[in-house]
């Protein structure tokens, strides 16, 4: 898989630590040869992440909260400084109030509901919005991350798995808009994974539990597995697939609990 992306530029957005999904995308993404640009939400993060790709040559990091569409479009306006065209997009960027991630969905906040969609939705649409003028080299992959919460009422992940779901609809129009352009638009429903996100949700360790007890597979899935499910995506292994979500959760979504 060495030269599956090579001199492709790929943006990564989410990174924050060794555990972060977008994590495991960025060292399969590296491994294929690809130049990779990462985002990070804020000086904190960055400095963690400096300090993660200290030894991995020529990657270009980037600072935006993606709250504030200034700090979007002049993360963009850099991103065009540095290279002349983008290949790839990973949004792997998502958050809700701890508060939010507990008890019955109906007590979920106005305010909570919208920083919910705000941060974890939109920000697909702006960073879309934004890619799309840069994807010149006649093609290009856009791919977010998603979870089961969309689809079944799974509990305490409340009011972001109606976010999720927004998500995987954003997914299917952004496919629509761009398609023409060959830039396709595809989300992984990945299965759990104890990253500093999932532990905001309420009983995240026994859902972890009963999904580790159940699945198909009898793995857990990994975040090398959603790292290695990514680099097809990105690459032209999958130029045929857009609109698409994947599921890489060791077969848990079609289980009947
Ligand atoms: P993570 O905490 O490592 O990543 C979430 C990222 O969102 C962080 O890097 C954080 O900095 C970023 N972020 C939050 N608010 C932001 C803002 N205002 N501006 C810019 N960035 C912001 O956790 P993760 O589990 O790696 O999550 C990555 C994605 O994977 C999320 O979309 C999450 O919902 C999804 N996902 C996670 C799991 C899981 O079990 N961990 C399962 C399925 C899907």
């Amino acid at each position: 898989m060495a030269e599956l992306l090579k001199d492709k530029n790929i943006l990564i957005m989410g990174v924050s630590n060794k555990w972060s999904i977008a994590w495991g995308i960025t060292q399969a993404c590296f491994d294929a040869g690809a130049n990779i640009l990462l985002s990070c939400q804020d000086e904190r993060t960055e400095k963690t992440v400096r300090e993660l790709t200290r030894n991995m040559e020529g990657i270009k990091i980037y600072r935006c909260d993606v709250t504030d569409d200034e700090q979007v479009k002049c993360m963009f306006d850099n991103i065009k400084k540095d290279v002349d065209v983008l290949h790839g997009l990973v949004h792997s960027i998502a958050f809700a109030k701890k508060e939010e991630l507990e008890g019955a969905y109906y007590n979920t906040s106005r305010d909570g509901y919208l920083l919910a969609q705000n941060i974890s939705v939109y920000s697909l649409v702006a960073a879309t919005r934004y890619a799309k003028p840069l994807m010149t080299d006649g093609e290009g992959s856009i791919v977010t991350l998603t979870y089961l919460g969309s689809e079944r009422a799974i509990p305490n992940y409340n009011v972001m798995g109606v976010a999720k779901a927004a998500l995987e609809a954003s997914v299917r129009y952004l496919a629509a808009d761009l398609g023409p352009d060959n830039i396709r638009v595809n989300s992984i429903s990945a299965g759990p994974i104890k990253t500093i996100s999932a532990r905001g949700v309420k009983d995240f360790t026994s859902m972890l539990k009963q999904y580790e007890e159940k699945i198909p597979l009898k793995q857990p899935v990994t975040q090398k597995e959603i790292g290695d499910t990514a680099l097809f995506l990105l690459s032209s292994l999958s130029r045929g697939i857009t609109g698409e979500n994947i599921h890489v959760d060791g077969g848990y979504h079609i289980l009947g609990i």
